[in-house]
């Protein structure tokens, strides 16, 4: 669809009367999109986004109304398609959707096993740097970011920046405090382009024994002043082998829910970063009942909550579920290296003399790009846990080198160990693929109505012609 003044009104417009009608006329014209989704998991969290959406729209600012509405719906999923498809014709291959910066590594928290925690602590990434990666990604059709980090608040002039790039989306991952602590509560809902995600661990003790005591209360405090000044917001929480279950009871779901978040996402506690320690991973089995609890959670709540690592299907991109190398995103941390995915912690190159566009096409990020064509499987999407050979592989023959102080452990000391996790996730993952998702697409069932994940949703929404451009 064309970019113009009557499109965007006619957007606002259908948006406000979608919110007035009942749910279940609002899916059905909604349908036709959703059913360009392959997987069935995918096109239940779409619909419950959407769905969520539609009944906090009521409650919202007018400036989140309008920027969610033009830039997650119009800049991001229909305007974005021309932009696309030029660089897709130039380049050879689709952009990644959304783009991923860390302008700070500093944090005013000292989480245990924190997956950022050795990075050097000084932001190369000033402002114009930032500025102009987020305008290149753009020509490109990028108009999704997440900020992360680091607590991205403690940078003061990170509100600058959302601010000058009203016609974009940030999903900010915080910790909570500075917001509080400066009162950015109001700003935030002001400028309306900002979704913070609030990091917990649990309930109030687990997360405040990991984060630190009154973390917990300060983020239900910031939830809910946003909540009355009709902001959006969400929770991330990161599974260990000790929250595993209960970050997925009905319990915690429920909780968010009321709380009327908008979005939960789902971690999987990673062995990088401070103390990488494989004892903390949840271990396969409980991996395994995360993702079956998700699935199953989808079905019954009305808060969509999304597994990075379990949901392949979902929040992958271009119909794989490893968004690394740019296939879905990249990462550009506070020192200006270009890791691949915030998880695999590896460069070659630095944002500080390259353009994004010539970090897309390094040997690092193709050949990422490449070996992801061999997953056929997309509950086993990750190269760092499902797929350690794959890592070590590509660290090796593209001379990248760790971005974090240390940080070889996962391509040498951790290897075995991973490799072992790797094969015991597999005997459980390769029969569920085989017979709840590769069989029914392969006969042509139901659960293979359109193509890709959900994830290719944010730049598919009205572009067919994208459809056809996907691997499945
Ligand atoms: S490397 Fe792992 S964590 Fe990173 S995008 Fe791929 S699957 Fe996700």
């Amino acid at each position: 669809m064309k970019d113009t003044k009557l499109s965007r009104t006619l957007l606002q417009g259908l948006t406000n009367v979608a919110a007035h009608i009942p749910d279940s006329m609002f899916l059905s014209m909604v349908k036709p999109q959703v059913d360009l989704i392959q997987y069935p998991d995918a096109r239940d969290f779409i619909n419950l986004l959407l769905l969520n959406f539609k009944r906090q729209y009521k409650r919202l600012a007018p400036a989140v109304k309008k920027r969610f509405v033009e830039n997650l719906f119009g800049n991001a999923m229909l305007f974005a398609s021309e932009k696309i498809h030029a660089f897709t014709d130039t380049y050879g291959f689709i952009p990644p959707s959304l783009t991923v910066i860390s302008p700070t590594f500093r944090c005013n928290l000292k989480c245990y096993g924190c997956y950022s925690a050795n990075y050097a602590q000084d932001d190369v990434l000033d402002f114009n740097t930032i500025d102009r990666i987020l305008t290149e990604g753009k020509q490109y059709g990028m108009y999704f970011a997440v900020i992360t980090g680091g607590e991205p608040f403690i940078r003061r002039d990170m509100m600058k920046i959302f601010e000058k790039h009203n016609d974009m989306i940030f999903q900010v991952y915080t910790n909570g405090v500075y917001i509080e602590r400066d009162n950015l509560a109001k700003d935030i809902v002001n400028l309306g382009n900002i979704i913070p995600c609030f990091s917990v661990e649990g309930f109030e003790e687990q997360t405040d024994a990991r984060r630190g005591k009154g973390v917990f209360q300060t983020v239900m405090a910031l939830m809910d002043e946003l909540n009355s000044l009709g902001g959006l917001y969400g929770f991330s929480a990161t599974a260990t082998k000790e929250n595993n279950e209960l970050i997925v009871s009905d319990e915690f779901v429920d909780f968010f829910e009321q709380k009327e978040c908008f979005v939960g996402w789902y971690f999987n506690y990673m062995p990088i970063g401070r103390s990488p320690a494989i004892d903390l991973m949840p271990t396969p089995q409980q991996r395994h009942f995360r993702g079956e609890r998700i699935r199953s959670l989808r079905k019954t709540r009305q808060l969509p909550i999304v597994d990075f690592w379990m949901d392949g299907t979902v929040a992958g991109s271009q119909g794989h579920a490893c968004l690394a190398g740019g296939r879905g995103y990249f990462h550009v941390t506070a020192s200006g290296h270009v890791d691949p995915c915030v998880f695999v912690q590896y460069h070659t190159d630095s944002i500080m003399d390259k353009k994004v566009i010539d970090i897309l096409r390094s040997p690092l990020f193709t050949m990422i790009r490449k070996r992801q064509e061999e997953y056929t499987n997309l509950l086993r999407p990750c190269m760092v846990i499902d797929r350690p050979q794959v890592l070590r592989d590509v660290v090796a023959s593209t001379g990248a080198v760790p971005s974090q102080g240390g940080g070889w452990e996962t391509v040498t000391t951790l290897g075995p160990r991973l490799d072992d996790y790797a094969r015991e996730y597999e005997k459980i993952a390769t029969p569920l693929w085989d017979n709840e998702y590769k069989g029914p697409k392969e006969t042509g069932t139901e659960h293979h109505i359109g193509n890709g994940t959900a994830g290719d949703y944010i730049n598919m929404f009205g572009d067919k012609v994208k459809k056809k451009m996907l691997h499945t």
